[in-house]
């Protein structure tokens, strides 16, 4: 397995990568040298004269040479993680640690390196400003992440070779921690994977563990979908699934785990949020958090479920939608139709309901039964209804007329009773398949830091 350093300019990845390879009698390789010594001048020079696009280019050639590497340490630029291409061919077979440091000690270094400048602005405000835009980068690609404060090369050095070794699990937690994954409905294989990081040598220290929790969960494609894509990279992750009716109890495991991803389902969308570090901006907006990111100890929440419904919907900007529902779907439909400039009536079984999602929206609202009156371009459903085994639909169907599009939330199944009126009267239909896809891809890619084609993620779907 190949070792790779990453982080921002100034954190020490050249000097750490090095002592660390000596230390475990490794190669070691350092993209930016690699690139001067192709090139037969100094990355500064290279900047001044061939400009930063055919740096980037000869460090993409250089890393993709690196894809098949599997013993080496390996120092990287800074930069490598803006090219998602870069952070595929690192993780292939590999481990990626994450190095930060504090401000003051980056701008130090970055003062004594001469390194050129990547901006027009002064260095505090440039490094300010590329920490904020690579941070979320750096913390999809690694697999650990260190901070370095403080701490002397061979302290760090010392804390990688422990990671490799014995895992990020404390030995204080390991009973607890098992106690827990026992009383979990596990199968054999998921069972002996997760109480494998707990031995003391564990059987595949460096392994990230992710899961898709709530309850039920047991009958999740969540699983056996990240855990294909998972052995199509090469990466050393391993997908779970956490039934459990407490939410305090998954992010306490979650933690001591040092798991890598949550995906969070029913009933715990909402309920996630007051335990995390960190939710972006849109999960923010949204109200409601699907995707949990651990990093450094640090708990980040997204939503991915919008981005899921948007794209597909995203030639009918403008128009006009109807959302049946005001739970945390239709509440990501909602932020999804009115990121797409439309104009949405939100239509909920409780009509109160629909009244105080539509009033965070600036949406219209009403009863199922006033379809009709909404004069809509697109219906999106949003509620239960149709989920198998239900046959029944949630609106009349006289209510839907040719040109509509009809996207159904509801994925199992595929066709729902819907979809499949919707379709006999000469709608177009989405079906909730691409929606679970498309925020499947997104989370692999918040997990991970690779952009899977989706074409990747339905052969995976099966
Ligand atoms: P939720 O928060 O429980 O909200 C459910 C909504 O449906 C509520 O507004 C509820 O109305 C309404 N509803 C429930 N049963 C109904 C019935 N029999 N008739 C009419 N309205 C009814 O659930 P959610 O998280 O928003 O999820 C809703 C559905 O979206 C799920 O069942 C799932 O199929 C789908 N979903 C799909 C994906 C995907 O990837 N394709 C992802 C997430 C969710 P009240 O307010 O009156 O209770």
């Amino acid at each position: 397995m190949k070792i790779v350093i990453i982080g921002f300019r100034g954190t020490g990845k050249t000097v750490i990568g090095a002592r660390l390879a000596e230390r475990l009698g490794r190669s070691f390789i350092d993209t930016d040298t690699c690139i001067e010594e192709q090139e037969g001048m100094r990355v500064q020079e290279l900047f001044a004269k061939r400009g930063e696009p055919f740096f980037r280019a000869r460090e993409r050639a250089v890393v993709q040479s690196l894809r098949h590497e599997r013993s080496a340490v390996i120092s990287t630029g800074g930069g490598i993680i803006l090219e998602p291409t870069n952070i595929e061919a690192l993780r292939e077979g590999g481990t990626v640690f994450l190095l930060e440091a504090p401000r003051e000690q980056v701008m130090t270094r970055i003062v004594g390196s001469g390194r050129p400048p990547l901006t027009a602005l002064p260095l505090a405000e440039e490094i300010d400003l590329m920490l904020r835009q690579r941070q979320p980068l750096y913390r999809q690609a690694a697999d650990f992440c260190l901070n370095t404060e403080g701490l002397t090369i061979e302290e760090v050095c010392d804390r990688i070779v422990a990671l490799l070794s014995q895992g990020p699990i404390s030995p204080s937690n390991r009973s607890a921690l098992r106690a827990f994954i026992q009383k979990l409905p596990l199968s054999h294989e998921e069972a002996q994977t997760c109480t494998g990081l707990l031995d003391e040598v564990p059987i595949n220290p460096t392994l990230r563990l992710c899961a898709v929790a709530g309850n039920p969960v047991s009958h999740s494609r969540s699983p056996p979908l990240f855990n294909h894509l998972f052995s199509i990279y090469r990466l050393n992750f391993y997908y779970t699934r956490i039934q459990w009716d407490v939410i305090t109890d998954i992010i306490k495991a979650f933690r001591r785990l040092d798991m890598r991803g949550l995906s969070i389902t029913i009933p715990f969308k909402e309920l996630v949020m007051p335990f995390l570090d960190e939710v972006d901006e849109n999960a923010a907006a949204i109200g409601a958090v699907n995707t949990v990111v651990q990093c450094g100890g640090s708990l980040v929440g997204y939503n991915t479920d919008w981005q899921g419904i948007r794209e597909p919907l995203s030639h009918l900007q403008g128009c006009r939608a109807t959302i049946l529902g005001a739970g945390g779907a239709a509440a990501a439909a909602a932020f999804a139709c009115r990121d797409l400039d439309m104009e949405v009536s939100i239509l909920n079984r409780t009509p109160e309901r629909g009244a105080k999602l539509a009033a965070r929206f600036g949406c219209r609202w009403g009863a199922l039964s006033d379809l009709p009156n909404c004069r809509s371009d697109v219906v999106i459903n949003a509620t239960p209804v149709g989920m198998e085994p239900d046959t029944s639909l949630p609106i009349n169907p006289e209510d839907l007329k040719p040109g509509m599009t009809v996207f159904d939330l509801v994925y199992t199944p595929a066709e729902t009773p819907l979809l499949q009126e919707a379709h006999a009267r000469g709608c177009a239909t989405i079906s909730g398949v691409s929606m679970f896809l498309l925020q499947a891809k997104e989370q692999f890619r918040l997990f991970t830091g690779i952009n899977v084609p989706l074409k990747r993620v339905e052969e995976a779907m099966g």
